[in-house]
């Protein structure tokens, strides 16, 4: 659930802009983690990148060569660097 995360008007706005977005986007992707293939949320991913701006987001989101990875992975990541 994305909605604990919402701490701030500013991040809430971004996030109805978002959902603007994403209902004028025909094509818009389904992601995994690609560590753990857990289903990833944008609006997760939104909550965690606050500075970036919606369309940035979801620009990101649809390009085909980034792969993403959940929070759990992240941790996991940062642990070994
Ligand atoms: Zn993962």
């Amino acid at each position: 659930m994305f909605f604990k995360k919402l701490n701030s008007a500013e991040l809430w706005d971004k996030i109805q802009k978002l959902r603007d977005l994403i209902k004028r986007e025909p094509s818009f992707k389904q992601r995994k983690c690609w560590n753990c293939c857990k289903d990833l949320n944008i609006y997760d991913f939104i909550s965690d990148n606050v500075k970036f701006t919606p369309e940035y987001i979801l620009k990101l989101w649809q390009t085909a060569f980034l792969e993403f990875h959940c929070c759990e992975c992240y941790r996991e990541l940062e642990k070994m660097n």
